[in-house]
């Protein structure tokens, strides 16, 4: 068996959150967005604006900050909610996750509204529950369809903070590296199509190609046509590439780092590039390309090694990881020797040419 998952439409623009219930009304009548303060300051008023003149009503609902099975019930339970036709999500991967647990255990349609391009979540039929305090994840549900549409406002992107993108395509940047280590490593359960790596390989051409400049365009908050281009990397490629075909070091090291003092500080997508440079050392990619990589983290402020994410001894880290990560259940889609070892050694090698690209001592 061969599968493809894509969520029902994807738009990108500028302004374009005004034109919510002309695009959206064939999902229902009943709309109810569920937010953090901060994301509906930016989006409340075009939002709201947008159904003046329709038959389609709206409620807003402030929560959504951490998915946690109380806040999940809060929110199911609210009038509004139970009425509703259609859930949608405003702001980061809270907001995301409740409303994809609240929506698909009641069967209603789901709209994400992203305020950053910081990850692939909008897209992804995948909703994390955490534990109450926030402090583990309990559970990763995984639905059999994804949002029925994805808007997102590239204005609102343009002035949210530079590291938000730079952590969007960190995680971006590793969808082919990911994906393709799996795609060579054939395993059982549904094949990955020549689709899924096509657009892996497009979301790594379109960061390469126009990640700086859309680092740049979000610090002078202007939207450009190569900033819209990484928002539909960050946000849309890299999802469908990524769930699509599968992960491999970039997250299996990127998420374990969340484990080390102060890796909890760090975005998904930043700690993801960290275990990115990590994977290409061990599938031996040419030198060039790796230290290409290191110089792309740098100039957008992604961390690049262990070192930049713990003041923690980076041998005792590595050697921790190395012993930690055997059975992964995604560095076991890896090609390469991944023992003890080597992972060790690599991780060590990383921070080596980190350190070193900064002395501009490396030679070829
Ligand atoms: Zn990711």
């Amino acid at each position: 068996m061969k599968r493809l998952m894509f969520p029902g439409t994807f738009y990108v623009g500028n302004d374009i959150l005004k034109d919510f219930t002309k695009l959206a009304s064939c999902y229902g009548k009943k709309f109810v967005f569920i937010g953090d303060e901060v994301s509906l300051n930016v989006s409340k008023d075009q939002l709201a604006s947008s159904f003046e003149g329709s038959d389609c009503e709206c409620t807003f609902i402030l929560g959504g900050k951490l998915c946690c099975t109380s806040e999940v019930e809060r929110i199911s339970n609210i009038e509004e909610v139970k009425n509703a036709d259609c859930i949608c999500a405003v702001g980061g991967g809270g907001s995301m996750d409740i409303s994809k647990a609240v929506a698909w255990e009641s069967g209603k349609n789901l709209v994400m509204i992203p305020t950053t391009a910081s990850s692939d979540a909008p897209c992804t039929f995948v909703s994390l529950r955490y534990s109450e305090d926030g402090a583990h994840i309990i559970s990763d549900y995984m639905h059999y369809k994804c949002p029925e549409m994805v808007m997102i406002d590239s204005k609102i992107v343009a002035n949210a903070p530079t590291r938000l993108i730079a952590a969007g395509m960190g995680d971006a940047m590793a969808t082919w590296y990911e994906g393709t280590a799996c795609y060579r490593n054939k395993k059982e359960g549904p094949q990955i199509t020549e689709t899924a790596i096509a657009l892996c390989e497009m979301c790594k051409k379109i960061i390469q190609r126009d990640g700086l400049a859309a680092y740049e365009a979000v610090k002078a908050k202007i939207v450009t046509p190569q900033l819209e281009n990484v928002v539909e990397a960050n946000c849309f490629l890299s999802s469908m590439g990524g769930l699509n075909s599968g992960n491999a070091c970039g997250h299996g090291f990127g998420d374990w780092l969340a484990s080390v003092e102060g890796g909890h500080d760090y975005l998904h997508g930043e700690r993801v590039f960290v275990g990115l440079i990590v994977q290409m050392i061990l599938e031996k990619y040419p030198m060039e390309e790796i230290l290409n990589m290191i110089e792309f983290g740098r100039a957008v402020g992604l961390p690049v090694c262990v070192g930049d994410v713990t003041k923690e001894d980076v041998k005792e880290v590595a050697e921790r990881a190395g012993k930690e990560l055997q059975d992964d259940h995604f560095m076991v889609n890896l090609n390469c020797d991944y023992s003890p070892n080597v992972l060790s050694g690599a991780i060590l090698y990383a921070q080596y040419l980190a350190d070193n690209l900064e002395d501009e001592m490396i030679i070829f």
